[in-house]
């Protein structure tokens, strides 16, 4: 039996799967991820992505930092692709429990997935850090410069910043449901950024599934590992 058989076995025999991911998963949809030939470190900035969307970096060169964060972050044309699609039927089909991703993107959302954790949060929801109005990502990407609420301050994305904590409740529902999945499906993840690439550790299962273009670091832990696209891997359950 091959790897894409025996995920879709697994799969078949399970009504108890997460889905972990990262950006990875949204590539296929055009959104560069960090670490890929033509991800984000192999552009040229000034400064690397992890220093941009640092908190330090945001407080010291606002401006600089919402340069980068509309160019790069925002994806609006973005269509979610054949993985997302995938995982949202599987969701419907009550064999998925929850996607966990690590993607700012809304992608997930937008293919149909209702239990969806952000570990990192969303573009699609910013907030006026003196007086907590709600904007959308259009405001973002509208405002000239610095985006600025009706009251005078500036608007920050709902998007945890390199040294910025991880929602505590986001965190312990990504626990909950990874204790207790049957298999996991890990994909689209160097599986290098932490707290979240240690979620891995709380899974007690025997079918660890690991879908990447490129080897992760906890390759030798997985019980099976596809070696290559997520969205042409997932496709099958698109299938009828
Ligand atoms: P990463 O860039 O560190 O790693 C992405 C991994 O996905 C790489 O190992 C790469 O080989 C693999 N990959 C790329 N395309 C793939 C595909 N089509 N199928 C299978 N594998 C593929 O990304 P990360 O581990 O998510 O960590 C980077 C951080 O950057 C995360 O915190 C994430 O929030 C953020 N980020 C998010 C987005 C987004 O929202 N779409 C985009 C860029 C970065």
């Amino acid at each position: 039996m091959d790897g894409k058989q025996k995920l879709k076995q697994w799969v078949e025999d399970s009504g108890n799967i997460v889905f972990f991911g990262g950006a990875g998963v949204s590539t296929e949809s055009g959104i560069p991820d960090f670490r890929s030939v033509d991800g984000l470190y192999r552009q040229q900035y000034d400064y690397p992505p992890e220093t941009i969307l640092s908190h330090t970096f945001y407080e010291r060169h606002t401006g600089e930092f919402f340069r980068f964060y509309k160019n790069k972050m925002i994806c609006k044309d973005a269509k979610p692709n054949a993985a997302h699609l995938a995982l949202a039927r599987l969701e419907e089909e009550g064999k998925l429990r929850a996607v966990i991703t690590q993607n700012i993107d809304g992608l997930h959302q937008m293919a149909g997935s209702r239990t969806v954790l952000e570990l990192h949060g969303s573009v699609h929801r910013n907030y006026c850090t003196r007086c907590g109005k709600f904007y959308d990502a259009d405001h973002i990407l509208n405002s000239e410069g610095i985006p600025l609420c009706q009251c005078g301050g500036i608007v920050k994305p709902d998007v945890v910043l390199y040294e910025e904590g991880l929602d505590y409740g986001t965190m312990q529902r990504a626990i909950s449901f990874i204790s207790g999945a049957d298999v996991l499906i890990i994909g689209g993840t160097s599986l290098t950024v932490y707290p979240a690439a240690g979620l891995v550790d709380y899974y007690r299962g025997h079918k660890l599934v690991l879908i990447n273009k490129g080897a992760t670091p906890m390759d030798s832990r997985a019980d099976l590992v596809i070696g290559g696209a997520i969205g042409e891997t997932l496709k099958m359950f698109l299938e009828p």
